[in-house]
C-alpha cells in the first residue's frame, strides 16, 4: 500500500520517476504541432519536473476531430452498456493498480501532501469511475403515459464531443468527476488539465487506452486556458463543456457558447463558505477541529472550504483556541513526507495573491491573530502557514473574495437569522455548515441558506452518491450522483404511432 511508505521511499520513487509530457490524441501520445512546450514545476521545491506541450488550437482541432471520428463510429458510443461497464471498470482498477505513482505525480505537481494524495484524491478517482461503470446497467429510460394510441420512449442519448477544462487544486479527482459519467453515457472526451497540474491526466490516458477504452474516445490537451482552453469553448464541434474553476473563467465559457455554437456549459466555480457556528452546536470541540480542517486541507486550496467562520460572539474565544490547537499541529511540510498534513501552495503566483490577501486584511483593519506568513523559503518553494483573522466584518475584502489559501475570517453574530444573512451575503452559493443541536433551528437555517450542499453538524462530507455544485455565481450543474449522468445526456422523445 502506498500510504505505508517512508519519505525515503517516497524520496527514491520520486527519482526514477517516468514523466509522460506530450498531448494524447486518437489514442496515442503526440507532441503539439507548434513543438511548443511549457515548465511543469514541483512547487515544494521550485524545481522543473518536465517540459509539457503546449496544445493550442491546432492540437484541439485534432483531438476534437479523433473524439467525432470515434464518436460517429460507434465503437464506444453504441457499444452495449455491459460492455462498456467493463472496460471502465478495468480502467478503474488500473488506476488503482497505479495508485503510488499517481499519487506521487499529484504530489510532485501540486504540492498537496502525499498523504491525501494516496488515501483520497486516486482512490476516490478511481471509484467515482468504478461508480459510474456500475450505474451503467442500472439505470433504465421512461416510457410516457401517453394513451393506447401511441407509445413515446424518453430515452438519453450521448451529447456526442464533451470537453473537461478543470483546475488545479484535486487535478486527477475533477477530472474523474467529469469523466466517469461522460464516457459512461457513451460520449467521446477531452480533458484540458490546468496548466499547473497536468501530470496525472496526461498519466491516466494511456490507463484508459489499456483499459480498452477505443482511439479518440478518451483525448488530453494540456496547455493554457488562453489557448487550449479557449479554443474548446469556442470550438464548433465541442458539444459540452464541462468546467470547474474560478467564476471568472466559467463566464468565459459562458460567452465562448454563446459565441459559438450554443454548446451546453457546466459550470463548478468558486465559493466563500459560511461556516456557522451557534452556542448550542452539539460538541464545540469537534466543531472548532471540523472548522480548521474546513480551511486548511489541501492548504486552503478547495472550493467549498469553509473560509468564513461565523460563530455566535459568546462561544469565539473557545471556538478560536482549538482551531490554533489544530493549527498549530498542521505547519507546512515536505510534501512527501507522510507525516506533513499541509503541503505547498500550487505555485508562486498562488502563493503570492494569498499572501496579497493577508495583506490586504490587515489593512482593511481585521486582527490576525494567527500565522500570516510565508514559511519554509528554504525547500525553494512556496508554504504559507495556516492563519486566522478575527474581528472580520462581511463587507471586508477576505470575506467576500475567495482567497484560495489556508485564511480563515472569523465573522461574530448575536441570533440565528443574523448568522444566515451573514452567510448568504456573498456572490456565491456553493456549500454552507450549520452546527446546532436545536433540530428547528438547524432545519429553518438549511432551507434558508442558498447553497449546493448544507452540512448540519458536520463539514466536508462527501460521498459518490451525493450531488456537487452551486447556486448563484458558484455555478450550475451537478457533478457527483447519477444527476450528473443529466449533464452528459440530450433527452430524445420518440413517438411510435400504434393506432386503435
Ligand atoms: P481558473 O479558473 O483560471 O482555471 C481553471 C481552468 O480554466 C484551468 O484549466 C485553466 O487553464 C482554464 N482557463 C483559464 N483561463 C481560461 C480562459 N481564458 N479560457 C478558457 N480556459 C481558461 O483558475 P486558476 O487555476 O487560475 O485559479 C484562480 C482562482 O480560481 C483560484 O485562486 C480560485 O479562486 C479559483 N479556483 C476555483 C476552483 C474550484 O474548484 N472551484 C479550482 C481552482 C481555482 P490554465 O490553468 O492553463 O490557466
Amino acid at each position: 500500500m502506498s500510504a505505508a511508505l517512508s519519505l525515503d521511499a517516497w524520496k527514491s520513487q520520486a527519482a526514477t520517476l517516468a514523466y509522460r509530457n506530450q498531448a494524447f490524441i486518437g489514442g496515442k501520445y503526440v507532441p503539439a504541432a507548434s513543438g511548443k512546450t511549457f515548465d511543469c514545476v514541483n512547487p515544494a521545491t521550485g524545481q522543473v519536473l518536465t517540459q509539457v506541450a503546449a496544445c493550442d488550437q491546432e492540437d484541439v482541432d485534432r483531438a476534437v476531430k479523433a473524439a467525432r471520428a470515434a464518436f460517429e463510429k460507434g465503437t464506444w458510443s453504441r457499444m452495449a452498456g455491459a460492455e462498456r461497464k467493463k472496460i471502465l471498470q478495468k480502467f478503474a482498477d488500473l488506476i488503482d493498480k497505479h495508485s503510488t505513482e499517481l499519487a506521487l505525480l499529484e504530489t510532485l505537481d501540486m504540492g498537496k501532501p502525499i498523504r491525501d494524495s494516496s488515501k483520497i484524491d486516486v482512490p476516490l478517482s478511481a471509484g467515482c469511475i468504478r461508480w459510474y461503470a456500475e450505474a451503467i446497467d442500472k439505470v433504465y429510460d421512461e416510457i410516457a403515459p401517453t394513451g393506447p394510441e401511441a407509445i413515446s420512449l424518453i430515452r438519453r442519448e450521448p451529447l456526442g464531443v464533451v470537453a473537461a477544462v478543470v483546475p488545479w487544486n484535486f487535478p486527477l479527482l475533477m477530472s474523474s468527476w467529469k469523466i466517469g459519467p461522460a464516457l459512461a453515457t457513451g460520449n467521446s472526451f477531452i480533458l484540458k488539465p490546468a496548466e499547473q497540474s497536468p501530470l496525472t491526466g496526461i498519466r491516466i490516458a494511456e490507463l484508459a487506452s489499456e483499459a480498452g477504452i477505443p482511439d479518440g474516445v478518451f483525448n488530453v490537451v494540456p496547455g493554457f486556458g488562453e489557448t487550449a482552453g479557449q479554443a474548446l469553448g469556442r470550438h464548433m464541434d465541442v458539444d459540452c463543456i464541462a468546467f470547474t474553476g474560478s467564476t471568472e473563467v466559467g463566464k468565459y465559457f459562458l460567452k465562448y457558447s454563446g459565441e459559438s455554437n450554443m454548446k451546453r456549459v457546466s459550470l463548478e466555480c468558486g465559493g466563500k463558505s459560511p461556516n456557522i457556528i451557534m452556542a448550542d452546536a452539539p460538541d464545540l470541540d469537534a466543531a472548532a477541529t471540523a472548522a480548521a480542517w474546513g480551511i486548511f486541507f489541501n492548504q486552503g486550496e478547495v472550493c467549498n472550504a469553509g473560509s468564513r467562520l461565523i460563530v455566535e460572539e459568546s462561544v469565539k474565544d473557545r471556538v478560536l483556541e482549538k482551531v490554533f490547537a489544530v493549527g498549530k499541529k498542521l505547519q507546512p511540510g515536505d510534501p512527501l513526507d507522510p507525516k506533513t498534513g499541509l503541503g505547498a501552495m500550487v505555485d508562486k503566483t498562488q502563493m503570492e495573491r494569498v499572501l496579497g490577501y493577508i495583506d490586504a486584511g490587515k489593512k482593511e483593519g481585521a486582527k490576525l491573530v494567527f500565522g500570516g506568513n510565508r514559511v519554509r523559503q528554504e525547500a525553494g518553494g512556496y508554504y504559507i502557514e495556516p492563519t486566522v483573522f478575527d474581528g472580520v466584518s462581511n463587507k471586508m475584502k477576505i470575506a467576500q473574495e475567495e482567497i484560495f489559501g489556508p485564511v480563515l475570517s472569523t465573522i461574530t453574530f448575536k441570533d440565528a437569522d443574523e448568522a444566515v444573512k451573514i452567510g448568504n451575503d456573498t456572490i456565491y452559493g456553493l456549500a454552507a455548515a450549520v452546527w446546532t443541536k436545536d433540530i428547528t433551528k438547524a432545519f429553518k437555517a438549511s432551507a434558508a441558506l442558498r447553497a449546493g450542499v448544507v452540512w448540519v453538524n458536520c463539514f466536508d462530507n462527501g460521498s459518490i452518491t451525493s450531488p456537487f455544485g452551486g447556486f448563484k455565481q458558484s455555478g450550475f450543474g451537478r457533478d457527483k450522483s447519477l444527476h450528473a449522468m443529466e449533464k452528459y445526456t440530450e433527452l430524445k422523445a420518440t413517438w411510435i404511432h400504434i393506432g386503435n
